[in-house]
């Protein structure tokens, strides 16, 4: 009998659930807005459930959510902003549906997987998404990096541009975190133009990239990693990889050996934003596996 996985992108607009065999095919594939949990979960159930061949099911999901399995709210959104999440049990729900084991971690990690399976021999990995928040995952050796909780290296402080000194960002809690300084919603708060329709030759590119290459910076001092990704809408645009490669080593300076810029500062391997789906595939994989031992 043909094995089957399930992912889960539990995002904080959007729901996008897969099922794949144990070569990573998607077999099926669906999506829905998010809306209360009862409603959204009832969907998720509703997808799975045919596939009597389910193995197991790994959810990425937004956050911030409860990763550690010894704590009595593991499985859990935690306290969040979007409306009708804060502590509701996410995985409970869906176990009790459809009884298999499940993987569950944020939906950057998912990615960050999904990037290490995609790049043969790769072992030590950071990825960011920048869109309308700005999340990242770092995997080493192994395991995903965290503590008591995921990381939240979004909103690490960063150093200002020269030009922007008085601008707080659009980060309710920081003032000059990476997520307020350079996610989607700030191009917008600068301009009053929605990302998508600022001019390429706005400085406002610039600036952005300017704190990308820190991030950049940041992971590289932090963890050393062989290759950063940057995923989300925002890095889909050629000239800002460039940008930021350009900011990026102007900061270093020279400090430490890294590889090639064109091969460590890069977007994707895993086209169509398919990375959170192959890493929840292959977590899928090994969850099943451990079950079974
Ligand atoms: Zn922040």
């Amino acid at each position: 009998m043909t094995k089957l996985y399930g992912s889960v992108e539990a995002g904080g607009t959007k729901f996008v659930c897969a099922v794949g065999n144990s070569e990573f095919e998607v077999i099926a594939k669906t999506q829905f807005p998010t809306t209360t949990p009862e409603e959204t979960l009832e969907k998720v159930i509703a997808f799975f459930k045919p596939y009597e061949e389910l193995e197991a099911v790994a959810v990425g999901s937004f956050g911030p959510i409860d990763i550690d399995e010894t704590s009595p709210t593991y499985g859990y959104v935690t306290k969040t902003p979007k409306p009708y999440w804060s502590h509701v049990d996410m995985i409970g729900p869906l176990k009790e549906a459809l009884q298999v084991p499940f993987y569950f971690t944020t939906d950057v990690n998912s990615s960050a997987y999904g990037e290490v399976i995609a790049r043969d021999g790769v072992e030590n990995l950071v990825y960011y998404t920048i869109g309308t928040g700005i999340g990242a995952g770092a995997y080493q050796h192994g395991e995903f990096v965290g503590g008591i909780g995921h990381t939240e290296m979004g909103h690490t402080y960063l150093m200002k541009h020269p030009s922007e000194l008085d601008f707080r960002g659009v980060c309710p809690f920081h003032d000059g975190c990476l997520e307020g300084l350079a996610a989607g919603p700030s191009l917008e708060a600068r301009t009053g133009i929605r990302g998508e329709n600022i001019p390429l030759e706005s400085d406002v590119w610039e600036k952005q990239a300017f704190y990308i290459a820190q991030a950049a910076i940041q992971a590289t001092m932090m963890f050393r990693p062989e290759v950063i990704v940057f995923g989300g809408g925002v890095m889909a645009q050629e000239h800002m990889v460039k940008l930021v490669h350009y900011h990026f080593l102007r900061l270093l300076n020279d400090y430490l050996p890294i590889p090639a810029i064109e091969e460590y500062i890069v977007t994707p391997a895993v086209p169509n934003n398919g990375s959170a789906t192959l890493g929840n595939f292959a977590l899928a994989m090994k969850v099943a596996d451990q079950s079974q031992d």
